[in-house]
């Protein structure tokens, strides 16, 4: 089985991409389990045609986590693609990242946990102990950053590399940096601003997703780019990407730039 994980700035393109890549791999005939950790919960609603599913906080919540079945938990949405939200912690108590753990646990009770990939989607805006959970206790084992050419959202890969540098030095921690991947914003030089990012990280561009008004028609019609329009050139970005982390075996243990490098770097490219 394997498990990637997508980690980035919040409104980034996470969940668009990783609920196209899901698609992605399905079509290739692949049982695929999608798992949001976000507490904004809306990772698989394209898989789900616009249907929020409950949460699995929620559902420990009202009640408790031993009398949950599978069919409470997982839904299946486009070409069987199994789906999960973890939820979010009461507003104002509680940590995410402990319900993400809480999740994985009624997950692994339940027996969900099989399929021939696990698509977690993260959000990565602090890479607390909480939200680095999926990393630390072993689950999400490749991990791909998801990033614009934007300083912030940068910044916000380069903290995850921080995250997984430091994991990567526990003996049992397994995770490893496997790719960049650049969701444009449309900003001057942005694929070659991202790949020296990922370069100097010791990592590698392994996909660049133009903007593209498609994503927003398929938003709109609640399906993934690649059920509203498969013979887009979106769509074939999207298989293309499926296929590098099929087939990816480059995982390194990232050196995060320190923040004056960052700041150096933007300038470098965004200045001119
Ligand atoms: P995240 O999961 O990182 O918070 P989302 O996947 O929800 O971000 O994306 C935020 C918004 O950006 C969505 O409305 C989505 O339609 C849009 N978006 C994401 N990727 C693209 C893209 N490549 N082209 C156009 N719009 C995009
Ligand atoms: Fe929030 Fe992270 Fe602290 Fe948990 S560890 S309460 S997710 S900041
Ligand atoms: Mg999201």
């Amino acid at each position: 089985m394997k498990q990637i994980a997508l980690y980035g700035k919040g409104g980034i393109g996470k969940s668009t991409t990783s609920a196209n890549l899901s698609a992605a791999l399905a079509e290739q005939g692949l049982g695929v389990l999608q798992i949001g950790c976000d507490p904004k919960h809306d990772s698989t609603r394209m898989l789900m045609h616009g249907t929020w599913i409950p949460t699995v906080l929620d559902l420990i919540r009202e009640r408790g986590g031993t009398n949950l079945t599978i069919d409470d938990v997982v839904y299946t949405g486009y070409r069987g693609i199994r789906c999960v939200e973890a939820g979010g912690p009461e507003p104002g108590i509680g940590c995410a990242g402990r319900g993400i753990i809480a999740t994985f646990q009624v997950l692994e009770k339940l027996e969900a946990f099989s399929a021939d990939v696990v698509v977690y989607d993260v959000l990565g805006d602090v890479v607390c102990g909480g939200f680095a959970m999926p990393m630390r206790e072993g689950y999400a084992e490749e991990i791909y950053l998801v990033t614009s050419g934007e300083l912030m959202s940068l910044y916000a890969a380069n903290n995850i590399c921080k995250a997984i540098n430091r994991l990567s030095q526990r003996p049992k921690c397994t995770c490893r940096l496997a790719g960049v991947i650049c969701n444009a914003k449309n900003i001057d030089r942005e694929e070659d601003l991202v790949r020296e990012f990922a370069e100097r990280v010791g990592s590698n561009l392994v996909a660049y997703i133009p903007r593209d008004r498609i994503v927003q028609l398929a938003e709109v019609h609640k399906q993934t780019v690649l059920e509203y329009a498969p013979d887009s050139a979106q769509a074939a970005t999207y298989r293309t990407l499926a296929e590098v982390v099929l087939t990816n075996t480059t995982l390194t243990i990232p050196k995060p730039l320190e923040l004056d490098e960052l700041e150096d770097l933007a300038f470098k490219y965004i200045s001119i």
